[in-house]
């Protein structure tokens, strides 16, 4: 999956992390699904994935809207984001 992203996320920092990842070679469209279709499979390619962690910080620093990046969602990690904000705040407040 990761490998037809390549190009379109050049310039954005060490990528290098995309080397180790468990999804090369898997079909884009379980990464990828229609709406209200099932992510189960792309998640269980995740779950066994060595770079899930690097994965999913890339996917929650740079905003990505769409798929299942690092196991999780774009719901999820916007919910992942939005702990973070206001975990930002308090420490400030
Ligand atoms: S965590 Fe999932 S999407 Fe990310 S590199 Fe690994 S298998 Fe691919």
């Amino acid at each position: 999956m990761l490998e037809d992203l390549r190009e379109t996320l050049e310039g954005v920092g060490d990528l290098s992390w995309q080397d180790g990842a468990n999804c090369t070679g898997a079909n884009a469209d379980l990464f990828f699904p229609e709406r209200g279709a099932s992510t189960r499979a792309a998640k269980a390619i995740c779950r066994e994935c060595g770079v899930r962690a690097a994965c999913l910080e890339f996917a929650i620093t740079t905003g990505e809207k769409f798929g299942i990046w690092g196991g999780m969602s774009e719901r999820e990690r916007r919910r992942v984001r939005r702990e973070r904000q206001v975990a930002a705040v308090r420490k400030v407040s």
